[in-house]
């Protein structure tokens, strides 16, 4: 009845860039990172930085920049 909310519930669910992909935090506030090798989106607090790039996770940034074999990268 009330529209007050329409405008929320209008958007897909899960919208690329939109929300992050491991937490679900979401808003324009927030913001979202591209992982380069996976694609997901991940917001400032999930995000791991290596190389000067964001990344998902260690094994993404792993995967970027060794191809997948275990690096050099340590976890903090
Ligand atoms: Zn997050
Ligand atoms: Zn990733």
């Amino acid at each position: 009845m009330a529209k007050w909310e329409a405008e929320d519930e209008e958007k897909p669910a899960k919208e690329p860039g939109e929300a992050c992909d491991l937490c679900g935090r979401k808003g324009f506030w927030v913001h979202l990172s591209k992982c380069p090798m996976c694609h997901k989106f991940v917001c400032d607090e999930c995000r791991y930085q290596h190389g000067g790039k964001d990344f998902c996770s260690r094994h993404c940034a792993n995967e970027f920049f060794w191809g997948g074999e275990d690096g050099e990268i340590d976890d903090l």
